[in-house]
């Protein structure tokens, strides 16, 4: 095989460790590709190496799965490597009674990966965020797991830049990124924004046959609840806090937002809908005239545009919802929960690895890849 520049580069990046080339050589790899470990092949894991495979800098070296259960099935199908979840050799032993290869341990795969996505249950990060570090592998958390964990979280749009060549980060959650693709804008153009919303959540994900209320309004109780905390990890400008009730819906969040904005602020709801009209990964359209008055025809949209899932990696604004009273806004967004952080994983993993600083520029690649990937 003939080393590249790139290749060059990439191997003086990893402090050349013979083992690692001697490793990637002997599985045919690319070296000069983003090496990428998905731990946890769950809702959010098997769509986040989806998008990392769509990508031309980077590719998938192994996928977790903690038993041979049927997700086994897609990361064959797809070509992705499946490893266990731990070096448990019971674990790794239960593949060998299916029909199914594993090649190692968790050990193994990170041994051969630059970054490891912890796609994981949340609130198992400080066992495994201990492997990564023993591993010296570069890790991406989701926002299952609390900011603490690694000091430091990710959004696209807001805080790219501050994630540059770190070692760890944690994608914030659904709701908190939805929470920072209309917000930081909005208080980019026009300076501090104090906001209260309430979050109505979905009470459990469509393949989620464990969570509810499924005949109830459940209120959190924990008041404010935890997503405007969390908003200000990513971004300092935007005062916020939030109540949460979860409902009896499998599809999406709804946020209903009010946002007092600064004095002389000159937008009204025209110009805020036009702004987020040019906002990377917003969606906003008029509710009534489109007759898209609700989440279930929010999310049938989302199945006609054809990512795989349905799924609808942008927020969805209703553009006759927004409404600004003297220098007070209100506006809805929706939010499809189990897609709106998998394009952030991407531009994260480049945030990390430090070979893209411009977070416009990640969020471009990453959509167009997505697109072509799945013949949009
Ligand atoms: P999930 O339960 O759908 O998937 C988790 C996967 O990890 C499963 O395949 C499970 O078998 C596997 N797993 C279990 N124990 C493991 C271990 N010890 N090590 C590695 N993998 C293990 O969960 P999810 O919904 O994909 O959530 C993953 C993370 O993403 C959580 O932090 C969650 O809070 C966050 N998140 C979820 C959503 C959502 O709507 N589902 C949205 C945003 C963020």
């Amino acid at each position: 095989m003939l080393l590249t520049l790139a290749d060059i580069r990439y191997v003086h990046r990893r402090h050349f460790d013979p083992w690692i080339l001697f490793e990637r050589l002997r599985r045919g790899a690319n070296l000069s590709l983003i090496k990428v470990a998905i731990n946890g092949f769950g809702t959010i894991g098997k769509r986040v190496a989806d998008a990392v495979d769509a990508q031309a800098d980077m590719e998938i070296v192994g996928v977790t799965k903690t038993g041979p259960s049927f997700g086994c099935e897609l990361a064959e199908k797809r070509g992705f490597p499946l490893f266990a979840a731990s070096d448990d050799s019971e674990m790794i032993e239960s593949f060998e009674e299916s029909h199914f290869k594993c090649e190692g341990g968790l050990s193994q795969l990170l041994s051969i990966a630059d970054v490891v996505v912890d796609c994981a249950p949340g609130k198992l990060g400080q066992h495994n965020l201990s492997k990564y570090k023993y591993a010296g592998v570069k890790h991406i958390f989701q926002g299952g797991e609390k900011h603490s964990l690694t000091g430091l979280s990710y959004s696209s749009s807001a805080n790219h830049s501050e994630n540059l060549n770190a070692e760890g980060t944690r994608v914030v959650s659904c709701n908190t990124t939805g929470l920072s693709r209309t917000l930081v804008p909005l208080s980019e153009h026009c300076g501090t924004l104090r906001v209260e919303c309430t979050m109505i959540r979905r009470s459990a994900d469509p393949g989620d046959s464990k969570r509810g209320p499924i005949n109830a309004i459940k209120p959190v109780l924990k008041v404010p609840s935890h997503h405007g905390p969390d908003l200000k990890t990513v971004t300092s400008d935007i005062e916020i806090n939030t109540l949460a009730v979860a409902v009896p819906t499998t599809i999406m969040h709804v946020h209903s937002i009010i946002v007092d904005l600064p004095a002389n602020h000159g937008l009204d709801s025209q110009s805020i809908a036009e702004m987020w009209k040019k906002t990377p990964r917003v969606i906003v359209m008029e509710g009534e005239s489109n007759r898209i008055t609700s989440t279930a025809e929010v999310m049938e949209m989302a199945r006609d545009i054809g990512r795989k899932w349905g799924d609808l990696h942008e927020i969805f604004v209703w553009e006759d919802g927004i409404s600004v009273i003297g220098d007070r806004l209100y506006f809805f967004q929706a939010i499809h929960q189990e897609s709106d952080v998998v394009p952030e994983n991407v531009d994260c993993i480049r945030a990390l690895m430090g070979v893209e600083d411009d977070w416009r520029n990640s969020v471009s690649m990453t959509d167009s890849a997505i697109n072509q990937y799945y013949s949009l």
